[in-house]
């Protein structure tokens, strides 16, 4: 309890809505390397409490309320959140004891309940011991997952930063509406993956930082990577992606500055915005972040820094070529063209070289081989061919990593009837190879 007399100074109730969302990022591009971390500008508002997870005390339980929705939606969210908490905590030689709290939770349908009303329909539920509360919930803009809170403080006297004397805190997934642009679906881990983990057994994969995991398609998300960035503001940190015009969550006292004064954002960082690729480990700007945020608050209890900092940080595992495959074949009407849509990510130069089987001839035409000579990642790589849907049978296409003896053979039957097609926002081609 507080004291009277600080009591009757102030206590109000402050809607703090974090802009603490996991954003839907470029589906391609050249992949991006730089190193920057950041925190969160609203830590600097409250004194150490339980709000955020750097606070959190070595012999408390963090307690999550878990509709029952989501655990028959996304078989293995409980251990995905259990090993996300953990797997921060890991870096700063720390163990998070997780509780859960199943409750059955009304899915939300009313797309007129905000999800601050819905975090307190959830707390009536959960109980005010609840440390954060779980669910699907209505957003708009490329938000994909988000966290927002309530609290009611007291003013401190001395450093005039905020008491806390309770809060609610809600994770969300979006739930998809009608008149979204485009659809959010989600799909856990473990389903995604075929293979149920316990949580240090997750815990232990994304140690290993060997792990990724591509979209199963352009409008479904893995609940893993967005699960691991939002816990990552429940920590503490900010976004690595730019937010409006230019703007950051980041506090500019504790993240990366430029020489004109600006945070500088990391865009391979797992806090900055989600892509295609999905990463199942936190990337070393993650893990500065977080290390420094336990430099920053540091508990008695818990690991110094000195500990800490010895706490190995297993080089990523990466293959010369994560991913080859053919998204789709079909003859766009339009264009008069043949469509071949390949998915690529590679990490050393590839060259592939794409053949087609056409049909009542036992001719196959070889065009000649792609080159590509850095690393890339494509969800979508269009070639164009001047062929007639009719006469195709099969597509088949060979890679290799440039220089090999060995290479790998895809195939794709092409679809029969395709009518619109859209090429425009996301043809990539390099010099002409695409269009022949
Ligand atoms: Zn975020």
């Amino acid at each position: 309890m507080k004291n009277a007399f600080l009591s009757q100074l102030l206590l109000s109730a402050l809607l703090l809505v974090l802009c603490a969302c996991a954003k839907s990022g470029q589906n391609s591009g050249l992949l991006f390397f730089d190193g920057k971390w950041g925190h969160l500008e609203s830590l600097n508002q409250t004194n150490p409490s339980s709000i955020f997870l750097i606070h959190q005390n070595k012999d408390e339980n963090y307690d999550i309320c878990l509709p029952e929705y989501m655990i028959s939606k996304y078989p293995g969210i409980k251990t995905e959140l259990e090993a996300s908490i953990n797997l921060w905590a890991h870096y700063l030689g720390r163990k998070i004891s997780v509780e859960f709290n199943v409750q059955p939770l009304p899915e939300n349908t009313d797309k007129g309940l905000t999800s601050i009303q819905q975090i307190e329909q959830y707390y009536a539920v959960c109980g005010v011991n609840t440390d954060l509360v779980i669910g699907e919930a209505f957003t708009d803009g490329t938000t994909l997952g988000f966290t927002q809170q309530t609290y009611s403080y007291y003013v401190n006297s001395l450093n005039g930063k905020h008491d806390v004397a309770s809060f609610k805190r809600g994770l969300f997934l979006r739930k998809s509406k009608e008149e979204d642009a485009k659809k959010y679906k989600w799909i856990s881990f473990e389903k995604k993956s075929g293979k149920s983990y316990t949580s240090d057994e997750l815990l232990k994969l994304m140690i290993e930082r060997g792990t990724i995991s591509f979209k199963q398609d352009d409008d479904t998300y893995t609940t893993l990577p967005i699960i691991l960035h939002e816990i990552g503001h429940v920590w503490g940190l900010c976004d690595q992606y730019v937010i409006g015009e230019g703007g950051t969550n980041c506090d500019a006292k504790n993240a990366t500055i430029n020489e004109e004064g600006h945070v500088v954002l990391d865009f391979n960082a797992q806090m900055s915005s989600a892509g295609w690729k999905e990463k199942i480990y936190l990337a070393e700007d993650d893990i500065t972040g977080i290390r420094k945020l336990g430099e920053r608050f540091h508990n008695s209890h818990w690991p110094t820094k000195e500990e800490f900092q010895k706490i190995e940080i297993a080089p990523l595992k990466s293959k010369d070529i994560e991913l080859f495959k053919i998204n789709n074949a079909h003859y766009d009407t339009q264009e008069n063209k043949f469509i071949v849509d390949l998915a690529m990510d590679t990490n050393a130069p590839i060259e592939f070289t794409i053949k087609i089987k056409l049909k009542n001839n036992e001719r196959v035409i070889s065009y000649y081989p792609v080159k590509i000579n850095q690393p890339v990642s494509y969800g979508h790589y269009y070639m164009n061919l001047p062929l007639a849907k009719s006469e195709v049978e099969k597509v088949y296409v060979s890679y290799k990593k440039m220089d090999s003896e060995e290479s790998i053979e895809v195939d794709f039957i092409p679809e029969n009837e395709k009518e619109d097609v859209s090429t425009t926002d996301e043809t990539v081609c390099e010099n002409e190879v695409c269009s022949s």
